[in-house]
């Protein structure tokens, strides 16, 4: 019987053929998953047989992976702020980069925690809860315009222990709330609709182009967003969102506009600004 090892190092080949980015890793995760396997055994058990049942099933993974679909929609979950999120048709893929908005809101808010949290676009819920798991005595609200969306982030915060403190609703940016946020996140749809095929292919053909498309110019999400944050912010309320590539001075002139004070963007693990708070 061949050993998990050797399924291992056949996927390798694989997706080296097929000119895979990481295929060590990718094969790894994806052993572990169809084998369900734990992070040590993945490591340690690897000269055990193979279960033809988990063969399968690995090699069903790999053929997607070699097509060119992302890991994390093969496994259906990602890891983001040291939780797992799971995914669904109609949301992101949580990107590491993302969690500089998280960093964000801590630096924001070090000295009195928020009491309320808005997320617009929520998706997967993973901004919203990884904030409320810094401020416990925060509640907030998800919002997005996908229902389908919605559900799989509700199911995330109840995995996740947060169902109490997080309630996501189907609405067009906020314009079915009323009331005070003290903290608003958003990582809005910013890619110029003509520039979305234009992506990598892991993001133009299987992300959903609702969390991408940012209207002709990729910014049209950021004008709802300002204007609702004008709306709904106290006296010191924050918002803070993602930026896609060279956004900054745009966003902060829609921020401005809308009577909100923009502050220097933080920038992602690339150096690129990446986090614009206002
Ligand atoms: N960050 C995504 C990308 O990699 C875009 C997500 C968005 O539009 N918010 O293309």
């Amino acid at each position: 019987m061949r050993t998990r090892r050797d399924v291992l190092a056949d996927a390798v080949e694989r997706l080296r053929m097929a000119r895979r980015d990481t295929p060590e890793l990718d094969a790894r995760v994806l052993l572990k998953e169809a084998l369900k396997l734990s992070d040590t055994d993945v490591i340690t058990k690897l000269d055990d047989p193979a279960s033809p049942e988990g063969v399968v099933a690995f090699n069903c993974m790999v053929a997607r992976r070699v097509r060119g679909e992302p890991v994390a929609r093969i496994i259906g979950h990602r890891e983001f702020w040291g939780m797992r999120f799971d995914l669904g048709p109609e949301t992101l893929v949580p990107r590491p980069d993302t969690e500089i908005l998280v960093e964000s809101a801590l630096a924001a808010f070090r000295r009195a925690p928020p009491k309320r949290v808005l997320d617009l676009g929520t998706g997967t819920g993973c901004i919203l809860i990884s904030v409320l798991s810094e401020f416990p005595e925060a509640a907030g609200v998800g919002v997005d315009k996908s229902e389908r969306a919605t559900a799989v982030a509700r199911k995330n915060a109840e995995r996740l222990g947060m169902n109490g403190r997080a309630r996501f609703v189907v609405g067009d940016w906020a314009s079915s709330l009323d009331g005070r946020f003290d903290l608003i996140v958003s990582n809005p749809p910013y890619i110029a609709r003509g520039k979305i095929a234009d992506l990598d292919v892991e993001v133009s053909v299987h992300d959903p182009h609702l969390a991408l498309d940012g209207g002709s110019d990729g910014l049209h999400a950021y004008r709802r967003v300002a204007e609702e944050s004008a709306r709904l912010l106290p006296e010191g309320g924050v918002v803070i969102v993602e930026l896609g590539e060279g956004q900054e001075k745009d966003v902060a002139s829609i921020m401005r506009e809308a009577g909100l004070k923009p502050e220097k963007a933080a920038p992602d693990l690339a150096g690129i600004p990446r986090a614009l708070a206002a």
